[in-house]
């Protein structure tokens, strides 16, 4: 067929790769192009058709051994011959369903294909909290809206009172299969029916409240419990809170991402809060009890005797929490020491003589080299 890629390119592996290798190859994409977690759907279900129909292939030994000697026209009916693959009867059309995939992997099995039950989609929102619900947690409510059931026709999409008939296209499987003799073999193909779109039923009339979808769009109210220790940018998954799943399946799930407010006195640090408190010079040199906020309300903070600015403390157990241990983090508090401004002419007076004071005692013991002569070091002077 032309433009069909090379399997081996579509799985990213050498020709000579090992079943163990192509499996791999084949489980990351499957996973990373299945269109329930693609935003781009088309895209996704191309890819991962393309995918499938690779791993279809060099899954199988003989299938491999003959595409290997043939390449793509081994396995296109609208070729020439090539080669003798002869056992026929695999199914393009059917395979590559989602089911297949979680049949693969986590052995649900059984769960039937097109028309079983499948699983509604993710749905993803986003929510700010303030700094003290990241801290001590939180109940919220949010508002997601989101498709459900429609109540006029019980999720049928028909206008009550109107029939729903078998699709007579189908015969009421969802299904047209198309058998082809070729040389190399019987060949099925299996596409959805066009006419019923797989449901293998035709609505007469269609529900006038959700139009034939059987769903509507309905904002509900979800109450989110927000763990202690969340930060910007953590996931909360709710389960069974996304869409609802098509004929029977199970939902799908909730993503919360949470944004955490900027807060007026705390910044985060991991799971440290930081905070900056002023405090006099007098109290700097003379040493003080202060009062400072922390998340959990005022708490006494010991200044010792001549404190620089800078000077960071640590209060033990005033930040967030670890979400996994619960363990909280520290509150670290940068002293700023503030110059007086205004001074009062008696201030003046005695700064003045605390001035003369200091001179006299030029070898003072814990004397620190000045800002200049830092600089003077600095430049090598
Ligand atoms: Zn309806
Ligand atoms: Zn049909």
């Amino acid at each position: 067929m032309a433009g069909k890629r090379d399997y081996y390119e579509v799985l990213g592996v050498s020709r000579d790769a090992s079943p163990e290798e192509i499996k791999k190859a084949y489980r990351k994409l499957a996973l990373k192009y299945h269109p329930d977690v693609n935003s781009d759907k088309k895209d996704a279900e191309a890819k991962f058709k393309e995918i499938n129909e690779a791993y279809e292939i060099l899954s199988d030994p003989q299938k491999r051994e003959t595409y290997d000697r043939f390449g793509h026209a081994a396995f296109d009916p609208s070729q020439g011959p090539g080669g003798g693959f002869g056992q026929g009867g695999f199914d393009f059309g059917g395979m590559g369903g989602f089911e297949d995939i979680f049949d693969m992997f986590f052995g649900t099995g059984g769960r039937g294909r097109r028309r079983g039950p499948s699983r509604g989609a993710d749905r993803e929102a986003e929510l700010t909290i303030d700094l003290e619900d990241a801290v001590f947690g939180a109940e919220k409510e949010i508002q997601i809206p989101r498709l459900e059931r429609c109540d006029t026709c019980q999720g049928s999409g028909a206008e009550p009172g109107t029939e729903i008939k078998t699709c007579t296209a189908c015969g009421g499987t969802g299904q047209v299969r198309n058998v082809q003799s070729t040389p190399f073999g019987r060949f099925e193909t299996v596409r959805t029916c066009s006419r019923c779109n797989g449901q293998g039923k035709v609505i007469e009339k269609r529900c006038h409240t959700c139009n034939g979808s059987g769903k509507v769009r309905r904002v509900r109210k979800v109450s989110l419990r927000i763990p202690a220790g969340v930060d910007t940018g953590s996931r909360l998954r709710m389960q069974g809170e996304g869409e609802p799943g098509q004929n029977g399946g199970p939902p799908g799930d909730l993503y919360v991402y949470i944004s955490v407010r900027p807060h007026e006195v705390f910044e985060r640090r991991d799971n440290d809060l930081v905070c900056e408190v002023p405090i006099s010079f007098v109290d700097a040199a003379l040493g003080a009890e202060i009062t400072v906020p922390t998340i959990d309300g005022e708490h006494k903070l010991v200044i010792p005797e001549g404190t620089q600015t800078d000077t960071v403390f640590k209060i033990r157990g005033k930040g967030v929490p670890n979400l996994r241990t619960h363990r909280r983090g520290d509150q670290l508090v940068i002293v700023k020491v503030k110059v007086p401004k205004g001074l009062t002419e008696k201030q003046k007076e005695l700064l003045r003589e605390f001035s003369q004071e200091e001179n006299r005692h030029k070898d003072l013991p814990r004397k620190e080299k000045g800002i200049f002569d830092r600089f003077k070091d600095a430049l090598g002077g």
